[in-house]
């Protein structure tokens, strides 16, 4: 326990988010459905050894089925319908000329209270599409808690993310469209984040060992992704994603080679810039990580001459996230940040789907429920709004 050298009744025990959870596994009366965010998968074998950033998606799921999971889904489905809820947002304003440019990405939660805090002039720019594990939980518990019957008031949604502002994310006030909803007053959207590392020691507590487990697949609904929605992991990724999704529904073809592997956002430079023409219109986009070099770009009004900017927080963006491991004793070397990034890049050639449009669960989830993107019910349970912290 964090405090029981000074504490021997432990009467100040503070109990680690994966205990409340472990918790909620034992209750009968309670649904546990754990989704695992795209970085997750490239970070979580490093905690049992081997080649670091090795791809560990199917022994992953296994594990949160072993830890007792009655449902184990994909944020990286629901990265896929970021894509498609931001990309549709970015091509009304680029398109029409209606509605603030550049668009910033609004998936990273430091990012955004950092544009809050420091930049409140460029608040309406952020894109109001909620980053995957948002929208992930706001789904859970209405078009997954509807499908499969289950009442949401028993539902825990957990996710796992390389990320510990996502703790913070979740507790934002706006994290609740289910329960507006369902008109349940109390009812959030997440339950729990817990990190990669924090998994890993749930993991450890209970002698599971991540090599010993056979590869299994997420559960239906939810659990299905494009490389797209992978990628998202790392820097660049969120860009390059929205722009395969960008180029087809606006060029009206399958993304060429040049898209699908689009060099020019890959990398592990800070500042990346490229331009491509969608239909007759040059699109001019950048991909940032780090909040100095995005300050940078803001205070000189550089970023004025872009339409798109992915900003990520974390160097390499999520990938070495606070809370995967070896982040919190000394920063992640290089080597280890690229190794995980081809790791996800790998993945993506290899899926058979690798354009967020493509995606069959997606189409189901738009026909059956949502209607289309942006549509009133899209945009009471996917997007949401921002403040001026400053
Ligand atoms: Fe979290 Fe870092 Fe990813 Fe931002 S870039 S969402 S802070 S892990």
């Amino acid at each position: 326990g964090q405090c029981t050298a000074v504490c021997p009744e432990k009467a100040l025990y503070v109990r680690r988010h994966w205990e409340l959870v472990k918790e909620a596994v034992k209750d009968p009366d309670k649904v546990v459905i754990i989704s695992a965010a795209p970085s997750v998968r490239v970070g979580l074998g490093e905690c049992f050894g081997g080649e670091k950033g090795r791809f560990v998606e199917g022994k992953m799921v296994s594990a949160l089925r072993a830890l007792g999971a009655d449902y184990v889904l994909d944020a990286a489905f629901a990265a896929d319908l970021t894509v498609m809820e931001e990309g549709t947002e970015f091509l009304k304003r680029f398109l029409t000329g209606k509605g603030p440019l550049p668009q910033f990405t609004s998936c990273c939660p430091s990012w955004v209270k950092y544009a809050e805090t420091f930049h409140p002039e460029y608040v309406n720019h952020l894109s109001s599409a909620k980053s995957p594990i948002s929208m992930q939980g706001a789904l859970i518990k209405t078009y997954f808690a509807k499908e499969k019957g289950i009442d949401p008031q028993t539902i825990v949604s957990v996710a796992i993310a390389p990320c510990a502002a996502k703790k913070a994310e979740i507790a934002r006030e706006e994290m609740c469209s289910s329960s507006m909803y369902w008109k349940i007053p109390g009812l959030r959207d997440n339950d729990y984040v817990l990190t990669t590392a924090e998994l890993a020691e749930w993991m450890d507590q209970q002698g599971l060992d991540l090599d010993s487990l056979e590869p299994s697949e997420f559960d239906g609904l939810m659990g299905q992704s494009s490389g797209a929605g992978l990628i998202f992991g790392n820097t660049g990724g969120v860009m390059e994603a929205a722009v395969r999704m960008a180029y087809s529904a606006v060029n009206r073809q399958d993304p060429p080679p040049f898209i699908l592997e689009y060099e020019s956002v890959r990398g592990m430079e800070q500042v990346k810039c490229a331009s491509l023409l969608l239909g007759e219109k040059k699109l001019n986009l950048a991909v940032i990580y780090g909040t100095k070099a995005a300050h940078e770009m803001l205070e000189s009004g550089e970023i004025k001459k872009f339409d798109f900017v992915e900003v990520m927080t974390c160097p390499g963006g999520c990938i070495s996230g606070a809370g995967q491991p070896g982040c919190k004793v000394v920063p992640v070397p290089d080597s280890v940040r690229n190794a995980r990034i081809r790791s996800l890049y790998g993945a993506d050639q290899m899926r058979k789907i690798r354009n967020a449009l493509d995606n069959g669960e997606v189409k189901t989830l738009y026909d059956t429920f949502l209607g289309n993107p942006m549509s009133p019910l899209s945009e009471q349970l996917l997007h949401t709004h921002y403040y001026s912290r400053a």
